[in-house]
């Protein structure tokens, strides 16, 4: 038996929503079908934020679906659910279903092999668990109660009801978001043996609202957190991203350390940082992240290679050194540091190529751009990764204050690149 808030008694409106979602909403209903926006969505839109993305789920199978939108796209072979495509967002609609498949972009073909070392327990073709226990392979549709009890967080199960405006919550969702707690639906040790990305969902949650975690989940992260590896490389490279650049970077560092997942991730950074203890490469990582974060927070599109060359900065820089006093020149030392890191964290998370090859440019920029105004600065700034390059340096020298001239003279530049401009910063007459 749900709890169920009337529209009177609760903050969400159809005017909060995007118009395309309460199209969607409406056009199911009026088709004879159950229509709820769920997830994300609705805890955001409760919590006065302002959601990423819209989430409906509904009875109505994925071909049925189809039928009624013309802008549909039926993706995803594990599990099939439909995007509809509108002229900026997508609103993906799903059909409740009764057990959760890990959330790996469905397409994703290294996904698609995890299967691959597990034997198969599952009595039902459907569902697949290995012998650990985690989902493989979930394709079955259930009731709405089934639908929420298979999601994440209590947080994350509350369902917006199109069809009388009422909040439905199956699991005392509303209770822990006006507390401001993340807990897991169910028993958190086999939710996190099934699907252990769902610890770093925690994390982030928790980091990004300002929630903190409850006592058993938090207990049962700090117990699991070495088993976040067994997710896929890709799919904890899109993790990965999530936790950093969506604006509350530094607080979820923080709580990733303290959960021991941040160690799972990138063990040999870790044991790096804990050597330099207190010292300046150690709260470099939240300097760097706490600019970040105001930076996104301001509305700038940060990148991911400029997230990573300024994140692993310090680390990447040892190594170079490193490299160069074994006799490397400093473009091969900083190439060979960046390969060699690729090479530690590869087992856990996989960063594409395109974003290491940017991750080197960057540091390898580097000493050009303080060579100002050097032979042909024009030349060199339409080189590719430029623009990161000098990103990188603004955040850089805001975190040691340092390379201030050194900026401002390639900001002018970039404003008026044909007039010539003496190294001081002041123009040549
Ligand atoms: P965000 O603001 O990051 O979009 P979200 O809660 O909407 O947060 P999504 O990844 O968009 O997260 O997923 C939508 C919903 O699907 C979640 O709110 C949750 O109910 C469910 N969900 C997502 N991933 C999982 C998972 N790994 N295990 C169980 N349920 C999940
Ligand atoms: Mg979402």
């Amino acid at each position: 038996k749900p709890l169920i808030i009337s529209r009177a008694d609760h903050n969400i409106s159809r005017r909060s929503l995007s118009p395309n979602a309460v199209k969607v909403l409406y056009r199911l209903k009026d088709n004879g079908f159950t229509a709820y926006l769920v997830g994300g969505g609705v805890r955001d839109l409760l919590l006065g934020r302002e959601p990423k993305d819209f989430d409906i789920v509904t009875d109505a199978t994925p071909l049925q679906i189809k039928k009624m939108f013309r802008n549909c796209r039926l993706i995803g072979r594990r599990f099939r659910l439909a995007h509809l495509h509108f002229q900026d967002e997508i609103i993906e609609v799903a059909t409740f279903r009764s057990a959760r498949l890990d959330d790996v972009p469905a397409e994703e073909p290294a996904a698609m092999d995890e299967s691959e070392g597990h034997t198969l327990t599952g009595r039902s073709p459907l569902l697949l668990k290995s012998e650990d226990g985690m989902v493989l392979r979930d394709n079955i549709f259930g009731t709405p109660a089934e639908d929420a009890v298979r999601r994440d967080f209590t947080v994350n199960a509350l369902a917006y009801n199109i069809s009388d405006f009422s909040l439905i919550d199956y699991v005392g969702g509303l209770d822990d978001l006006q507390r401001g707690v993340i807990r897991t639906i169910g028993d958190s040790g086999i939710r996190f043996v099934e699907d252990p990305v769902r610890m770093i969902r925690a994390v982030r949650f928790a980091a990004m609202l300002g929630f903190r975690v409850e006592e058993t989940t938090w207990q049962t992260i700090l117990e699991l957190s070495p088993t976040v590896t067994k997710a896929s490389p890709p799919r904890l490279y899109e993790e990965v991203l999530k936790l950093f650049l969506l604006g509350a970077g530094e607080r979820t560092y923080q709580l990733l350390r303290q959960s021991g997942i941040f160690s799972a991730l990138f063990p040999h950074f870790n044991d790096w940082l804990e050597r330099e203890s207190d010292g300046f490469p150690h709260t470099w990582v939240g300097k760097a992240l706490d600019h970040l974060d105001n930076a996104i927070q301001n509305g700038e599109k940060v990148q991911p290679p400029l997230l990573f060359a300024l994140m692993f900065s310090q680390y990447l820089q040892e190594k170079a050194e490193s490299f160069r006093k074994a006799g490397l020149p400093a473009h091969p030392a900083v190439n060979a540091a960046v390969a060699e890191f690729m090479g530690e964290v590869a087992p856990t998370v996989q960063f594409p190529n395109r974003v290491a090859i940017l991750i080197r440019d960057i540091l390898t920029s580097q000493h050009r751009l303080r060579k100002i105004p050097g032979r042909h600065p024009e030349t060199f700034a339409t080189r590719h990764g430029f623009a990161e390059a000098l990103s990188y340096l603004r955040f850089a020298s805001a975190i040691t204050g340092e390379d201030k001239k050194v900026l401002a003279w390639w900001e002018k530049f970039q404003l008026e690149p044909q007039s010539d401009i003496r190294p001081d910063g002041e123009p040549l007459q």
